[in-house]
């Protein structure tokens, strides 16, 4: 191996070794003010103090522990943001259990797919999800226990989460996990190919994170920093930057749901200083008229990533802002971000420097050898964020880590001469709508169950707004009349809204194929 090709990130300096990421949390919320309000749901208007929270965590810890969750077990989550998510998500850190969370408004079949893949015991959820989770409930022997986040009424068997806080209950000195090696994650991802699957992160990869996210050089969580949680929690740029506000920001602001006007009276009520974001959001910021009504002064740090943002649009956005853009790229398979910008360099269109304590190489996609600076090819990155691989998937992991223990990110890029990471293309087969994963796989495996259907391909079309409109190229029975709003309906019928065919159908008398029957999707792209 060609070492000085590797590109490495600044060395770990922040000396934060022999704890736990529940150790830090708790303890933090320990020893600052109790009456700090550190927690704003705009949803319901709720406001929640670090006394409050602290104590509903120290609580739940203890219910679930009688309850028999341990460190063998998983907890699950589905709720759109709220407060109420951190308080298992931290519980299972002070337990050392396995947390999982899952997108709410995921369709039926996918939370099942969910569920089957990580078997949580307990599973919190908002009313909104409720109604799919009591249909499937019967066929998860391993689901014990359902806790309503948001009121409602409760079935046979069922908790509500505010009846649970309001219980007495005598707490003693809380245990906290010291096993930094235990899984602490399992979040959803399709990887390079095919359907979803669950990556798990331990509370090792989850401590890396919390170092770069508080170091001034990379994320600057501090303790004036006033964020607006408007990505959402279960994905892992939204949980790890929730769990990191607790630990060192002054105050987050939740939001649901991204509406032009809240979104920004949230900024200018609140003065929000830190604003972590995707690519959509930022080109309304960029764009919008509505913006000049706002006084959003108060922001001083922009992080855009999980989806590309073109050069041209960082610089609109920095000119209408008057505030520094920061690119960052990440994965759920390695903690989120392990490129970003700092807070000190201008490099319009690029992701950014390693992260600390990590390092990349880039290969050549067909020969696999390590390319130098300026040289475009797969990029693959090593450090201690990295997964620990795909639950039940030792073929999708050993696809996806290599031998030297580099994740294969299926992403394609250059670093420049300064260690720069531009990020330009993919070659996984993953469609980003609005930063959410759409996996075609999936869409082309519904596609095909469809009796008029022949053969189908998923891609995505490149859209301004959205980033990529899922759209398929579709091949018909001969003699079986089928149009493209039926196809879109059908579809539409079995996943939410983000993976529905946004982009439309384009039919087609074949698809183009490789000898060995592979779809050339290269081909198809040229057509979009
Ligand atoms: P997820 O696991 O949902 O976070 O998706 C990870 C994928 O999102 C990456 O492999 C990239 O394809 C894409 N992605 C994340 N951040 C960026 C970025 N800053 N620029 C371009 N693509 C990105």
């Amino acid at each position: 191996m060609n070492s000085s090709n590797l590109v490495w990130g600044a060395p770990d300096d922040t000396k934060l070794e022999n704890t736990t990421p529940g150790k830090l949390i708790y303890e933090s919320l320990q020893k600052k003010t109790q009456s700090e309000i550190i927690l704003v749901d705009t949803h319901t208007g709720e406001e929640v103090s670090r006394k409050k929270f602290l104590s509903s965590v120290t609580k739940l810890t203890e219910i679930l522990r009688k309850l028999g969750i341990s460190k063998e077990e998983t907890i699950g989550i589905a709720t759109p943001n709220t407060w109420r998510f951190l308080v298992p998500a931290v519980a299972s850190l002070l337990i050392g259990s396995t947390c999982t969370s899952m997108n709410p408004s995921a369709h039926k079949d996918d939370i099942k797919h969910y569920l089957n893949l990580s078997k949580p015991k307990i599973l919190f959820v908002s009313c909104s999800v409720l109604d799919k989770v009591r249909e499937l409930k019967p066929g998860l022997g391993f689901l014990k226990y359902l806790v309503i986040l948001d009121g409602g009424n409760a079935k046979d068997g069922e908790l509500i989460f505010d009846e649970l806080m309001s219980r007495e209950l005598e707490c003693k000195t809380l245990e906290i996990n010291a096993d930094c090696s235990v899984n602490a994650l399992i979040l959803y991802s399709s990887g390079t190919t095919g359907l979803s699957k669950g990556v798990v992160l331990t509370q090792t990869n989850m401590l890396n994170c919390m170092k770069y996210c508080r170091h001034p050089n990379f994320v600057d969580v501090h303790e004036n920093t006033i964020m607006l949680g408007i990505l959402p929690q279960f994905h892992v740029f939204g949980l790890m930057l929730s769990l990191q506000c607790i630990w060192t920001a002054k105050k987050t602001v939740y939001m649901q749901k991204f509406n032009p006007e809240n979104f920004l009276k949230a900024i200018q009520s609140h003065k929000v200083t830190f604003l972590p974001l995707v690519p959509p959001i930022l080109i309304f910021l960029a764009k919008s008229p509505l913006v000049d009504n706002y006084d959003i002064s108060s922001i001083s740090n922009v992080l855009c990533g999980a989806a590309p943002l073109g050069r041209e649009m960082e610089v609109a956005a920095f000119e209408r802002l008057k505030v520094k853009i920061r690119q960052t790229y990440g994965l759920s398979e390695t903690t989120g971000a392990v490129a970003i910008i700092s807070p000190s360099c201008s490099k319009p269109g690029s992701v950014g420097r390693v992260v600390l304590g990590h390092h990349a190489k880039i290969i050549d996609t067909k020969t696999g050898k390590i390319l130098g600076r300026n040289e475009n090819g797969e990029i693959c990155f090593k450090g201690p964020c990295v997964m620990k691989g795909y639950v039940n998937n030792v073929e999708e992991t050993n696809k996806t880590l290599d031998q030297d223990g580099y994740l294969h990110t299926g992403d394609v890029g250059y670093f420049d001469d300064e260690g720069y990471l531009y990020v330009l293309d993919r070659i996984k087969e993953l469609i980003k709508y609005k930063a959410f994963q759409v996996p075609p796989a999936q869409l082309e495996d519904i596609l095909t169950k469809h009796p008029g259907v022949k053969d189908a391909a998923v891609l995505g079309k490149p859209d301004e707004r959205s980033g990529e409109l899922p759209t398929a190229f579709i091949v018909r029975h001969p003699n079986v009349q089928v149009t493209e709003q039926e196809l879109i309906d059908y579809v539409a019928e079995r996943v939410s809204v983000e993976k529905q065919l946004h982009g439309g159908v384009i039919f087609k008398d074949e698809l183009p194929r490789t000898t060995s029957g592979k779809v050339l999707k290269k081909e198809l792209k040229k057509l979009l």
